[in-house]
């Protein structure tokens, strides 16, 4: 950007977005319906239908439209009976709002490392972490930027030890395993409408069962517990979590256009893929065999041989330029620079100041008591080296062809 060669890539006039909500029209429809019929609340048509809705497009029997995914996660850590004190096996290469609502409850959060192959909890740190703590009874798995899971092997360990799966779709609303939707999978699933997912209610979020007893638990626990009596009766404890209609109204305006917006999502990825085939990275993997994702975001990983010195403390980070390589700051900092939205992976929870005394599982057992995990660059496992070799790309459906190719021309110079 300083020396020169950059004078004829131009700041992009509007910004260009991680992922950003996109509307069609029928939205506003349906929240102008609640609006004249004055169902401006937690009850209403919206609500009914856009759990029928989710419901129907997902196969699972029940659905209950809460406040947002972090609420449906804290009602399924409920359903699943976490107490304090008790350990839950969670993906550590998240966003926090999949293990947080386990702290909500008292639990503590063991960490379970990150394979390659999806950049989802390792099966293999799983069982590792059942060897250690064989009293764990609750499993919080992600499909992370909407890449579905190892399922089959995660099920197989947690059903030969007797636990629950808490499936976090958050990401991967519209994503399939096996050919079936995400959200399929857990005991209890949890989406999220929340404004930068695929599709959004500018907030909100659904729990998912199979089991209607646990769906009306959550209607109730969602709007503080009433008991059947004439006056406010109390016999647990009660949250306000239920959906508004008007939210309601938004996602139902969204649903149908979720497979649209996947194949727009996938169309990004494809052309940064194949607009990053001479340089040293490559794309978030996923198996093909088995999944197909919603491709909610586009991210790269530099090659080890790709990347330039860059250090990060807590809150900054810095690096060297190098001919031939770059880095996820380098990057960041490009894209910013001329008003495009990348991001960081998540920085896995084992990495977080809140969550850094937590047990941390990797596949070769116990990451904080043994050494043989060590990956170049200074890394121990599996999440913290993607953390420092990856990033997310402005990966928006409403991106043009013409200004991903900008994208992707920042990119490579960044490694010229
Ligand atoms: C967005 C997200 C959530 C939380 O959803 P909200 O609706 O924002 O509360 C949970 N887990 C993951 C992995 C997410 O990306």
């Amino acid at each position: 950007m300083v020396d020169g060669k950059w004078e004829d890539i131009k700041p992009f006039e509007t910004r260009l977005w991680l992922s950003s909500p996109t509307m069609h029209g029928e939205e506003l429809k349906y929240i102008t319906e609640a609006y004249e019929a004055n169902w401006m609340s937690t009850l209403g048509a919206n609500i009914d239908e856009a759990e029928n809705e989710a419901q129907a497009l997902l196969g699972i029997p029940y659905a209950v439209a809460l406040s947002s995914g972090t609420a449906a996660l804290h009602m399924a850590v409920k359903l699943a009976g976490v107490k304090p004190g008790d350990h839950v096996f969670c993906s550590d290469m998240t966003f926090g709002a999949t293990v947080n609502p386990v702290v909500y409850e008292g639990g503590v959060p063991v960490f379970i490392d990150t394979e390659p192959d999806t950049w989802n909890m390792d099966p293999e740190a799983l069982r590792q972490a059942f060897a250690l703590y064989p009293e764990t009874r609750v499993i919080v798995v992600a499909h992370l930027y909407g890449v579905p899971c190892k399922m089959d092997e995660i099920r197989a360990i947690a059903d030969a030890h007797g636990a629950v799966i808490i499936e976090d779709a958050a990401e991967s609303l519209g994503a399939t395993y096996k050919g079936k939707q995400t959200g399929n999978f857990g005991d209890y699933s949890c989406i999220s409408f929340n404004g930068n997912k695929i599709i959004t209610g500018s907030t909100g979020g659904m729990l998912l069962t199979k089991s209607a007893e646990d769906a009306e638990k959550v209607r109730k626990w969602s709007t503080q517990s009433r008991e059947r009596a004439p006056w406010y009766q109390h016999e647990e404890l009660g949250y306000n979590y239920r959906m508004s209609n008007v939210v309601a109204g938004v996602v139902r305006g969204q649903l149908p256009h979720l497979e649209e917006h996947r194949l727009q999502k996938k169309a990004v990825y494809e052309r940064y893929k194949e607009g990053f085939a001479d340089l040293p990275v490559r794309m978030n993997p996923y198996d093909a065999e088995t999944s197909e994702p919603n491709f909610w975001l586009s991210c790269l990983l530099i090659d080890e041989e790709g990347m330039c010195r860059q250090v990060r403390s807590e809150t900054e980070a810095m690096y060297q330029p190098e001919h031939g390589k770059s880095c996820p700051t380098e990057i960041l900092e490009t894209l910013a620079g001329y008003n495009a939205e990348g991001r960081p992976i998540w920085k896995p929870m084992h990495m977080q100041p809140i969550y850094r005394m937590h047990p941390f599982v990797t596949a070769e057992g116990n990451g904080r008591a043994r050494t043989n995990a060590y990956i170049p660059g200074g890394c121990v496992d599996v999440g913290m080296d993607i953390f420092r070799r990856g990033l997310c790309l402005p990966s928006d459906n409403k991106m043009t062809p013409a200004q991903q190719d900008v994208v992707i021309e920042m990119v490579k110079r960044c490694f010229a």
